[in-house]
């Protein structure tokens, strides 16, 4: 049986893990980032051009920071002399107006397109466990799915449309930031009223506060001084001006707390560019 030979662009954070496990679940890996091989994982061979990865790979997955980036990468897929790749499954978060840019890029190559972004974190994405919400037609999903599979065990195909996907992983972000910010100041507020913030923690996990602020990311990154999510700030910034730009099309409903939102996360971002997300808490606490 001929091992299908996967492309992968982008090895950020996420995209060096996500590369290693498909090297894990048995792929041959062709791997490419504009930054260059350093984190190319150990079992990939790494091609300097977008182009040379498209003539070597059949499927391309990309973990990219934006919609730029991707519209940039399809482009160049699309273009390639030689090409072999007959499908990408992008794992970014770029928004919907982005993912459908994307996908009428690619269909005009005839390339099939899986607008398929995560949520679980750098540690979710080495556990398996990170969640993959993807958007595409069914033949197209059905091809890609010992790719997805590679990837990670916790997978959900969420509709035929691309950038359903995007939509649904937008409206995860907002949650999350609004979970970890909100927290944030309930901490905060708490501890300068004088209580103890691991009993403050080990309350709200008793409790109607509970979330994966509260489980995860209080105890492993700010209680340890750690903050170390590998997660940038900049990067759910962005995340909530997309959720915003879609909701722009639809009720208010669907964006007074998103506004709000975003504005904290805005200044966060602008205060200390690239920071973890994790640190909002010192950021929000003025400690
Ligand atoms: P990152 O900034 O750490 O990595 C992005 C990588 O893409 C970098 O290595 C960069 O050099 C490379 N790159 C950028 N433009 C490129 C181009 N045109 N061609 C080739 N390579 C290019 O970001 P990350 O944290 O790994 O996140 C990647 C995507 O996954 C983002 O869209 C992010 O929102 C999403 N995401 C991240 C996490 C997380 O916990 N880190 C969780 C869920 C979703």
């Amino acid at each position: 049986m001929t091992i299908e030979r996967v492309g992968f662009v982008g090895l950020g954070n996420m995209g060096r893990v996500l590369a290693a496990n498909l090297v894990d679940s048995g792929f041959d890996v062709v791997s490419h980032d504009m930054a260059g091989s350093e984190h190319s994982p150990p079992g990939a061979s790494f091609v300097s051009t977008v182009e040379e990865l498209a003539a070597e790979a059949d499927t391309i997955v990309c973990s990219l920071p934006d919609g730029a980036a991707s519209e940039q990468v399809a482009g160049a897929i699309a273009r390639a002399e030689g090409r072999r790749a007959a499908s990408v499954v992008d794992t970014s978060t770029i928004g919907v107006t982005a993912a459908r840019s994307v996908d009428g890029l690619l269909r005009a190559a005839a390339i099939g397109y899986v607008d398929a972004p995560v949520s679980g974190g750098v540690a979710g994405a080495r556990a398996r466990t990170l969640s993959i919400m993807y958007a595409g037609p069914e033949p197209v999903c059905a091809a890609v799915e010992p790719v997805l599979a590679g990837l990670s065990d916790r997978r959900r195909h969420v509709g035929e449309v691309a950038g359903l996907g995007q939509a649904l992983k937008l409206a995860n972000n907002f949650l999350s930031a609004v979970a970890l910010a909100a927290t944030s100041e309930a901490v905060a507020f708490s501890v300068s009223m004088g209580l103890d913030i691991e009993v403050v923690l080990e309350v709200l996990n008793a409790s109607s506060g509970q979330s994966q602020a509260t489980t995860d990311k209080f105890p492993n990154h700010v209680l340890t001084g750690r903050y170390a999510a590998g997660f940038a700030n900049s990067l759910m910034a962005k995340d909530l001006r997309l959720y915003l730009e879609a909701a722009a099309a639809r009720s208010d409903a669907t964006r007074t707390i998103g506004a709000v939102t975003a504005s904290v996360w805005e200044r966060f971002a602008d205060a200390e560019p690239g920071a973890d997300f994790t640190r909002i808490y010192p950021f929000l606490a003025g400690t």
